[in-house]
């Protein structure tokens, strides 16, 4: 007996201290283990290296087909019908041309409709595209502007769950909400996974003010990483005051507890929407921006069969657009905010669906805040969030959420600007001033939030994205975010599929995306790949892959970087693109601002290979200098007016309309309105930053120091000393 009691007196504390020990152990691996991250990784297709007899052989990857022969393809599908299934073509009517009409044009495959015609190409509609191209579906997109010109360029760049969201499923006990906020985790990290140059990990961190809400808090952020489950990376973690200070050191001291870090995803939103277009395009399916859908087509029983389009960039040549139908077995409408005025086409008198919210972004320069660390605010003088986080060296702060009407380019209301900085001030020290004047850019981003219309009508605006079919089968998929635009695709698609009768085809002839023999882990099989098939660009990149650019082709380390993240594998045919500088370096690229890391050979690439086609689609989406400097955008117009003009054969009317349209455009990023009628002339002459305006009193960069340089004493009060005492403009 006293042998047994001994026995377990030894052994008891032993087990414990085993068993405390496994879960400590457990708990810091978990907290400590290496993590997966997106791009560490070695590139799946390593970087070029010399081949035989050192000779360099730089990547060679696929094209896309051309814009005059995706319009031409556009054309063919209304050519004789055929191929439709026998559910369709007895349901809507196509069999009219006889057995015969039909026989010859299977033998055209071109000439048969499209199985899918999606309307839009944000975020909502190259998703889509590129999930049917992947499973074998005849699928053509068309896009009125540029892609991601709507909301999908406006958005606060982040790829997130919503730690809101998550705040609000928790305290409203909402299910929907919290699904919601488990699958946007999930797709997050589909989204790095897939496109590892466009996208990558941010610590974002939360303020404290009081003891008590650390553990509030903490508990929220871990809530977070564990709804992640394996897809999360980094975990949350707590830091001090003084901690807090020296990552964020912007930060205001007083009141500060400590603070909250969590993680989430950013990326390069109009970039992430361009890849996809063209990834789509490389699968086969046919995308063309710049053509606008003016109307929908019926067939005799009233079923959706096509639509009427025209070229938008016929007319800014100068010339009359003429219409033409492209034909398709079933219509989706991916237009977000403008969801309503394309359902309208279908049914002139349906009820809207569409709530228009508008969500304004500031752009200050990059010294507000660390390089790599963001900002929530939770609770705001009103309540709502406001996030401040480092973009592309810059600081992005947002978002507002405003009830607005639809517009195309819409503008930022002074007041919410405002209201942005005046938040922002009750963040940072004192003694940093946040200045109306350091607004470099503000753009508004409409937020289509929709009405399911099938349900009751005191049922609310649906907090997620929404899939209903119209009577005569006009498809329409809205709402949602960006995070989420995969899955809505995949929903999307499955729907059309079942809606149109479509039979989904294995893919026997992939193309080559990463430009050799390496495929992607997909079996394209006529399932839904999209999870695994990874962007143009995403496969020949790592976080290293700049150092093989500068050392093969003597671009600057920061522009090198910057293209491997832009452009991933195809930084090679950029930086292949770009003029030599004839230094000794760099050997090439010749920057297209001076501020910025955006260089001349993206201009010829995006013209060539992005089906870019007026300047403001190069200056706002391929580069995002609209976006981070309007004024520099400005400034930057000319070059990139004449290096697109050489490439498109542009005469002097269509660069005189491009500057009038570009300059508009840049109106509603913010640009000063006493710049709006600067012509090319007066930028030319440095008139940009002429002091006889409302900025000069908006800034203080160019006080008079104590002790004068020779050099000063030249420059009269008034005069722009920027662009030198000769310039005409001081004149
Ligand atoms: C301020 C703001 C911040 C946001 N931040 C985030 C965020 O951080 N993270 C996140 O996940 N989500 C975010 N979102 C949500 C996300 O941006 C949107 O859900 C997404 O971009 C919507 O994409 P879309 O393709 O549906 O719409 P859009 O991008 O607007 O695309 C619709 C396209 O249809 C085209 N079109 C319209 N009419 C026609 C026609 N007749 N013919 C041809 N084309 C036509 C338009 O030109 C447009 O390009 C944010 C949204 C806003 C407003």
């Amino acid at each position: 007996m006293a042998t047994r009691a001994r026995g377990s007196r030894i052994l008891r504390p032993l087990l414990y201290t085993t068993g405390a020990g496994l879960v400590g152990g457990a708990a810091l691996y978990s907290i400590y283990r290496p993590r997966d991250i997106p791009g560490l990784e070695a590139a799946q297709v390593p970087p070029p290296t010399y081949g035989e007899g050192g000779v360099f052989r730089p990547p060679s990857f696929p094209n896309a087909k051309s814009r005059e022969e995706q319009i031409a393809d556009l054309k063919r599908s209304s050519g004789v019908l055929s191929g439709a299934s026998d559910k369709i073509k007895g349901a809507i009517g196509w069999g009219s041309g006889g057995a015969g009409a039909a026989d010859a044009a299977e033998e055209k495959g071109a000439e048969e409709p499209y199985d899918l015609l999606v309307i839009g190409g944000g975020a909502t509609g190259t998703g889509i595209a590129l999930d049917a191209a992947t499973r074998g579906l005849k699928v053509a997109l068309v896009e009125r502007d540029d892609f991601s010109s709507g909301t999908s360029s406006k958005s606060t760049k982040l790829v997130h769950g919503g730690v809101r969201y998550l705040e609000k499923a928790v305290w409203n006990l909402d299910y929907n909400q919290y699904k919601l906020v488990v699958e946007a985790l999930r797709e997050r990290r589909y989204f790095l996974d897939t496109a590892p140059h466009l996208s990558q990990w941010l610590p974002i961190m939360i303020p404290i003010q009081k003891w008590w809400q650390a553990p509030y808090f903490w508990a929220g952020t871990k809530f977070y990483d564990f709804l992640a489950g394996s897809e999360n990376i980094e975990s949350s973690y707590f830091l001090t005051k003084s901690k807090a200070l020296d990552a964020f050191p912007m930060l205001k001291k007083d009141n500060l507890f400590g603070a909250l870090v969590y993680y989430d995803g950013a990326h390069n939103d109009s970039r992430m929407n361009v890849s996809l277009a063209m990834t789509a395009a490389l699968y086969g399916a046919t995308v063309v921006s710049h053509m606008e859908v003016t109307g929908l087509e019926k067939d005799a029983s009233g079923r959706l069969n096509g639509a009427r389009v025209k070229d938008c960039i016929t007319e800014l040549n100068g010339n009359k657009s003429e219409e033409f139908t492209i034909r398709a077995k079933g219509i989706i409408n991916a237009t977000g905010p403008f969801t309503d005025s394309i359902r309208k086409l279908d049914e002139p008198s349906i009820e809207e669906i569409v709530a228009p919210s508008s969500g304004v972004h500031v752009i200050l320069p990059g010294y507000f805040s660390p390089a790599n660390m963001g900002l929530i605010d939770p609770s705001t003088s009103d309540g709502r969030v406001i996030f401040f986080l480092p973009w592309q060296g810059n600081t992005i702060a947002g978002t507002t959420d405003s009830a607005t009407t639809v517009t195309r380019d819409p503008v930022a209301g002074e007041d919410e600007i405002d209201w942005i900085l005046k938040e922002i001030r009750r963040y940072l020290q004192p003694d940093i001033a946040v200045r109306r004047g350091d607004v470099l850019a503000a753009w508004s981003g409409i937020r289509p939030l929709v009405r399911d219309p099938k349900a009751g009508k005191t049922e609310g605006l649906v907090r997620n994205h929404l899939v209903t079919t119209s009577a005569s089968g006009l498809l329409t998929c809205a709402g949602g975010k960006w995070t989420t635009y995969r899955e809505m695709a995949e929903e999307t698609v499955d729907e059309a599929i079942k809606e149109f009768g479509l039979t989904a085809k294995p893919l026997t002839n992939a193309p080559r995306v990463s430009g050799t023999e390496v495929l992607d882990e997909a079996p394209l099989d006529g399932t839904c790949q999209t999870h695994r098939v990874r962007l143009i660009g995403a496969h020949g990149y790592s976080k290293t892959l700049f150092i093989n650019l500068v050392q093969h082709y003597g671009i600057e380390t920061e522009i090198a970087k910057y293209l491997c993240t832009a452009y991933g594998d195809r930084a090679w045919t950029v930086a292949s693109l770009s003029s030599p500088t004839e230094q000794r370096f760099p050997v090439r690229g010749k920057r297209i601002s001076e501020l910025y890391p955006y260089i001349d050979g993206e201009v010829r690439y995006c013209v060539r290979h992005e089906y870019a086609q007026t300047a403001a689609d190069v200056i706002a989406r391929r580069m995002r200098l609209a976006f981070l400097n309007a004024q520099a955008a400005l400034e930057a117009l000319p070059v990139v007016i004449d290096l697109m003009a050489e490439e498109l054969k542009w005469d002097s009317k269509r660069k005189e309309t491009e500057w009038k349209t570009s300059v508009a455009y840049l109106g509603s990023m913010g640009l000063p309105k006493s710049k709006l009628a600067l012509t090319r002339k007066d930028v030319e002459s440095g008139r940009v930053g002429k002091y006889a305006d409302e900025e000069y009193h908006l800034y203080a960069r160019h006080d008079k120091p104590d002790e004068l340089l020779e050099s000063d004493s030249k420059i009269p009060p008034g005069h722009n000393p920027v662009i030198g005492h000769d310039s005409k403009a001081n004149k």
